[in-house]
């Protein structure tokens, strides 16, 4: 670990990032657009690690393999998006050094789902950042996944920037095709709650989320793609800054809200 850099000064800031549809992997919209413009104020990481919705196992894993391979773990879409290899390395060493953090193992069977290469691609089109990927433990509840979350904080004072990718709301049984289709009011509310515990530190809430009872049901009838987020939020130092880089609800229940801290 080179223990050197200026990295070291102030932390790398931490993300959360709505990634939606693997459309966005190649569509100019104001949604890639935002990672675009958000990447040219942020300091160049020396890897990324990407707590992906997509990959959910037993314990937590970290890909291991110096050339991780790009997983399309999609149907129905153009051949385009089967087309896409996102060749960002990986860092086995910075790998092994995680896995210690959290207690879990590196994982070689596994690469770059969707959740990763579809938004990261955007910030990084060269892939000349090394890139890693975090699993979700399947066996873990909420306030675990926090716990983990809170075991990577070290890694912002190294130059790694941690990504969180999943939705603030993701019902994909709910979602609407038309075009302009207009959010459901749970999907409203349920997305106003979350930016305004996020904007009160109210962690205790976050993690406590189904405590809402049907409008948590309904934004997130599963909940692999609310639980990155716990990992961002987790990593907020005492006073630190929070914004949002991005917003808006598309398809009637997926939110887009993307989250900066530091
Ligand atoms: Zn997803």
């Amino acid at each position: 670990m080179d223990t050197h850099t200026n990295a070291e000064a102030t932390p790398m800031p931490a993300l959360f990032i709505g990634h939606g549809s693997p459309m966005n992997a190649i569509e100019d919209n104001p949604f890639s657009r935002s990672l675009i413009r958000l990447v040219r104020d942020l300091p160049r990481p020396r890897a990324v690690l990407v707590v992906s919705a997509h990959w959910r196992a037993h314990g937590t894993r970290v890909t291991g393999d110096a050339s991780p391979r790009t997983i399309h773990d999609f149907g129905g879409f153009p051949q385009e998006l089967y087309d896409i290899r996102y060749p960002a390395p990986g860092d086995p060493t910075l790998a092994q050094e995680i896995a210690g953090l959290v207690g879990g193992v590196t994982d070689s069977s596994w690469g770059f789902d969707h959740g990763a290469w579809a938004v990261i691609r955007r910030m990084y089109p060269e892939a000349d950042v090394p890139m890693l990927e975090l699993s979700l433990d399947a066996d873990a509840s909420p306030e675990q996944h926090f716990a983990i979350g809170r075991l990577l904080a070290p890694l912002r004072d190294r130059g790694v920037l941690i990504v969180g990718s999943g939705n603030i709301v993701h019902n994909l049984m709910a979602v609407r095709w038309e075009d302009d289709a207009e959010p459901y009011p749970w999907a409203i509310e349920f997305d106003a709650w979350v930016r305004d515990r996020l904007l009160a530190a109210d962690a205790d809430a976050l993690i406590g989320y189904r405590s809402l009872g049907r409008v948590a049901q309904l934004a997130h009838p599963t909940d692999e793609h609310y639980l990155p987020l716990l990992y961002a939020a987790a990593l907020r130092r005492e006073g630190e800054q929070l914004a949002f880089f991005h917003e808006g609800i598309e398809m009637g229940s997926m939110s887009m809200r993307g989250v900066r801290i530091g």
